[in-house]
């Protein structure tokens, strides 16, 4: 039979109905998985946490939608968690993270416009880097395959590899530069964090040019890297604007976009907008999912979190040269690179009832829930270990 969903993604066979915790229960039911996807990084508490639950039933018998043509009380309050917790002064609500980044990059370009350097228009991406799929995020990244068949690039935009620092150097000195674009930490591109000297210099060298430094944070933001936001890692190398989503609605759709006073004081009424952005009801659901995460217990249990899965994943490379090569990333945006195919691994990890990621340059990525208890990461490490075994037994038979 055809399905009427249109032919975009490469679904695993699998419907799952009820979730709890990092466990999902699927259709056909029988025991349940161990969930290191996690809805790509977004349930960050896991599924149906009692307090996102409550929060989102309170909202849903208030008021869902009136749009921003109205005050929005719920706005101000998350605007206010999230600015008093970053470098940020202010904050645009958006729903997905593909359209935080393209605020960031109109709030970038305005802001030199609106001081009569509307030359400045480049922005600067990475090899590796993803940012969603509009149009303008998908020319920031500079994916050809994922550019293939949809129309000439659009211009103001350059691609670099991290490593280059000439050319990067070279680029943000260019006078039509408008501003840099980076993941502190790569997702989709690999689980690869930047390092701290990275950071520092790609901040000092914007800094110097005038040229604004925007994090995307979609993926690493919010938890989890063990600290709310990947950048804090390293003091000193805040950006001018930052995009935030997925965990930030920890399952509803709400994302964001942060910004310096500054950076944002080209921006004007009719300058941007969303019909949905900050409705009444993510605006609940993500207070509710930024108190819990913000919370100390919460970050400090990510870190310890990352480490314990870490000593043991490293036990676990080391135990299986064949199938696995290292591991990488930063707190609980981890990657395991395979010397076996990543799409068949995680086929075989299904088959444990474990449910992992792919990413770029062979790699899979867990992504747990960052409320995993460490018994729960110790489950995940026992399905790994099954998985390669599989794999190494198929690789003997083949
Ligand atoms: N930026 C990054 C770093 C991401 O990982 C993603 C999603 N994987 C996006 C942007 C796009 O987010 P969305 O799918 O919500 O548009």
């Amino acid at each position: 039979m055809t399905s009427p969903l249109m032919n975009v993604y490469a679904r695993a066979p699998l419907a799952f109905v009820k979730g709890e915790g990092p466990w999902l229960t699927s259709r056909e039911g029988g025991e349940p998985y161990l969930d290191c996807v996690a809805g790509v990084a977004s349930n960050a508490l896991g599924h149906c946490h009692p307090a996102l639950v409550a929060a989102l039933t309170e909202q849903g018998n208030m008021l869902w939608h009136v749009s921003n043509m109205f005050q929005v009380p719920g706005q101000d309050a998350l605007a206010a968690r999230l600015t008093d917790a970053c470098f940020a002064d202010t904050v645009f609500f958006a729903n997905t993270g593909t359209e935080a980044v393209e605020c960031a990059i109109k709030v970038a370009r305005r802001y030199h416009a609106a001081r009569g350097d509307a030359q400045r228009q480049t922005i600067i991406g990475f090899h590796g880097a993803f940012h969603g799929r509009t149009y303008g995020a998908l020319n920031a990244a500079g994916n050809a395959a994922h550019l293939d068949g949809f129309g000439a690039p659009m211009p103001g935009f350059v691609h670099l590899s991290p490593d280059d620092r000439a050319s990067l150097a070279a680029e943000i000195a260019d006078p039509a530069t408008a501003a840099v674009l980076i993941e502190p930490v790569q997702g989709e591109g690999g689980a690869r964090a930047m390092t701290r000297g990275f950071l520092e210099s790609l901040r000092a060298a914007c800094t110097s040019a005038g040229v604004l430094l925007i994090y995307d944070e979609v993926q690493s933001g919010m938890g989890r890297t063990g600290q709310l936001f990947a950048h804090q890692w390293f003091p000193g190398t805040d950006p001018d604007i930052m995009a935030v989503a997925k965990a930030l609605g920890s399952g509803l759709p709400v994302a964001a976009c942060l910004a310096t006073t500054e950076a944002a004081s080209g921006m004007q009424p009719g300058g941007h907008g969303s019909t949905f952005g900050g409705n009444p009801l993510a605006m609940a659901v993500a207070i509710a999912a930024f108190d819990e995460i913000a919370k100390s217990e919460t970050l400090e249990h990510a870190r310890a979190l990352s480490e314990h899965l870490r000593g043991s994943l490293d036990a676990l490379v080391a135990g299986w040269p064949g199938v696995m090569v290292e591991v990488r990333g930063k707190g609980l945006l981890i990657g395991l690179k395979l010397a076996v195919n990543n799409r068949a691994f995680i086929a075989a990890a299904r088959e444990q009832r474990l449910l992992v990621a792919g990413g770029g340059g062979n790699i899979v990525r867990l992504l747990p829930p960052l409320t995993m208890s460490f018994a729960e990461a110790d489950g995940v490490v026992a399905r790994l270990d099954a998985t390669c075994a599989a794999m190494a037994a198929a690789e003997i038979a083949a």
